[in-house]
């Protein structure tokens, strides 16, 4: 029986920067309900990568693919509708909106379209949400426990409450896979620990795929099933934590043995 076709997928993928080679030939799959890692060294090219992937940067060549189409020449618009969410590295959230109003826009991008980009830029301002609207954010704000937070406005929080409200926007949209840019960056201890107990809980609640970035590896090998490293723009190893926590190769790379 073939495998499935992976939710995500780059395939071959070679980006240059003028003389640079920023990623050279790199394959990433993101299968159905897996958390798949990618870590490497700063300048190693997971920004890059990451770019390529969301549609950000269109590579110079090799493909994307989303359940086994090709999507290497669409827009990050259209991937999201094809069921794509990513977060940005620093949360960027509306002053003005609260948490709660976060998550009603998050689950407009998904059942209502571009639309609610006319309604906030066009003076209607924010339309009160549906009944349909409003029990589908409570699920979320309970599933996040984000419940006490939802009415106070998301510019006055705090730098790990803000990632968790942007992760939970990312979740309104529904999506099939969820990209996430370094969502430790600027986190305590505990704050990390809640967010990766959360994302845990998401993925096998929703059977989402998860692609998390990041350069904290004991997070990355504490949650995902499957690793990539990327050293120089090449992807060295991919596999399971105990395989790229034993690698001589990886350990050389990375952590400077
Ligand atoms: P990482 O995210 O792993 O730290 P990046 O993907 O940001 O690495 O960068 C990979 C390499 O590509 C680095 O050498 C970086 O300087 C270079 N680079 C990234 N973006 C650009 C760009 N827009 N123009 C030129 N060089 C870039
Ligand atoms: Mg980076």
């Amino acid at each position: 029986v073939p495998a499935p076709p992976a939710r995500l997928e780059a395939v071959g993928v070679t980006v240059r920067f003028g003389g640079l080679v920023a990623l050279n030939k790199v394959d990433l799959r993101i299968p159905p309900g897996s958390m798949v890692g990618l870590v490497g060294p700063n300048g190693a090219g997971k920004s890059t990568l990451f770019a390529v992937l969301s549609g950000l940067l269109r590579p110079n060549e090799g493909r994307v693919l989303m359940g086994g189409g090709d999507v290497t020449r669409a827009t990050p618009q259209a991937r999201a509708r094809r069921g794509l969410s990513r977060t940005f590295q620093r949360p960027e959230l509306f002053s003005g909106l609260t948490v709660r109003e976060h998550l009603v826009l998050g689950d407009r991008v998904r059942h209502s379209g571009d639309r609610i980009w006319r309604d906030l830029l066009t003076g209607g301002g924010f339309r009160r949400p549906s009944k349909e609207e409003d029990e589908r954010v409570d699920r979320l704000l309970e599933a996040l426990h984000l419940g006490g937070l939802q009415h106070r406005e998301a510019a006055g929080l705090s730098l790990g409450a803000g990632r968790l409200v942007e992760v939970a926007r990312a979740l309104a949209v529904e999506p099939e896979v969820l990209l996430l840019d370094e969502p430790s960056s600027g986190l305590d201890m505990r704050e990390t620990e809640e967010l990766a107990a959360t994302l845990r809980r998401v993925v096998e609640e929703r059977g989402l795929s998860l692609l998390l970035v990041e350069h904290d590896v004991d997070l990355v090998l504490g949650m995902c099933d499957t690793v990539n490293v990327l050293d120089f723009g090449a992807m060295i190893r991919s596999g399971t934590p105990e395989e790229i926590r034993s690698d001589p190769a990886v350990r050389a790379a990375y952590l400077g043995e």
